[in-house]
């Protein structure tokens, strides 16, 4: 039987992969459009860029479920295909890997609205539907389940409930932070800060604390959030940051940061203790490629993590 995840990554980092979104907008998906249905619609063209991802290096894929729940999925008319459209995430991202072993992560994205009272959704609507989609993907096999880009602790709550719920293998709780207009510290858009993010996640049942995306989070500071949860807690940590910072561009957003200018910050995150490397938006398999190189060097040498004992 395959080591779970949350085993695997406490005997050596594991490398992640890279964006989803801007490499479905690269394969010719128009903004606004659904890139869940891809699944069913092009798996061809889904499955090449996770192929692209396994070539470069990455242990771990994030099925393209990112939008894949029924209140997301709704806004494109397909709220029929919940099941379908995750079921087929997971087979495509375990396909990419092809004889290769490797984990596929079934990705769970914010559902996009707001609970009451703030918004018009219910909480037993976002916990239907996330239940929904953990069960479609755990059905499928995925090795672990992470509830991602999460900005506020009740979603992230509804989100590892759900997961756990259907028994997912491992559990991983993703936050995204945004840095403080003056540049002191980093929380989420709701105020949640790493401390109380990796508390909660520890206190839900998760078994890896993660971060990813988010606003001006370089390697820097997603070394900075690895050391702020290690010090709340002993689970496994996961990073995946952006490209650099967002720049509009001709009324497009880019991240424009090189593979050689982020992977140098892969072996300070490596030291400061990640178990799990990847990046988020504007990514490529150019930079996860880079990352497997500066990690394989890193392993190599045989470092050991800051804070070991904490
Ligand atoms: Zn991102």
């Amino acid at each position: 039987m395959k080591e779970r995840l949350q085993d695997a990554v406490r005997r050596r980092p594991l490398l992640g992969d890279g964006a989803m979104g801007t490499q479905l907008m690269l394969a010719g998906l128009e903004q606004g459009n659904c890139g869940e249905a891809w699944n069913l619609t092009n798996p061809d063209r889904v499955l090449a860029i996770q192929r692209r991802y396994a070539e470069a290096g990455s242990d771990c894929l994030l099925t393209n479920t990112f939008g894949g729940s029924r209140i997301m999925l709704n806004r494109h008319g397909h709220a029929d295909k919940v099941a379908e459209i995750n079921r087929a995430g997971v087979a495509i991202a375990r396909e990419a890997f092809g004889s290769r072993p490797g984990y596929v992560i079934g990705d769970i994205g914010p559902f996009g609205g707001l609970m009451e009272p703030y918004g018009d959704f219910t909480e037993a609507q976002v916990r239907d539907a996330f239940e929904e989609q953990a069960r479609a993907l755990a059905d499928a096999g995925a090795d672990a389940i992470v509830i991602e880009t999460q900005t506020s602790l009740e979603e992230l709550t509804l989100g590892i409930q759900a997961a756990r719920q259907v028994g997912a293998a491992c559990i991983i709780g993703s936050m995204a932070y945004d840095v403080t207009l003056d540049g002191s510290t980093f929380r989420t858009m709701m105020g949640v800060d790493p401390e109380h993010a990796a508390q909660c996640m520890v206190e839900r049942g998760a078994d890896i604390v993660a971060l990813n995306c988010g606003t001006g989070m370089d390697m820097e500071r997603a070394r900075q959030a690895v050391l702020r949860y290690r010090r709340v807690t002993g689970l496994p940590v996961m990073a995946q940051p952006n490209a650099g910072q967002p720049k509009l561009v001709a009324m497009k957003v880019i991240y424009d940061e090189t593979p050689q200018e982020m992977v140098r910050g892969v072996a300070p995150l490596l030291l400061a203790g990640v178990n799990i490397l990847g990046a988020c938006c504007g990514s490529s398999p150019d930079h996860i490629r880079a990352f497997r190189g500066a990690m394989d060097e890193f392993l190599r040498t045989g470092v050991q993590h800051e804070n070991q004992t904490v």
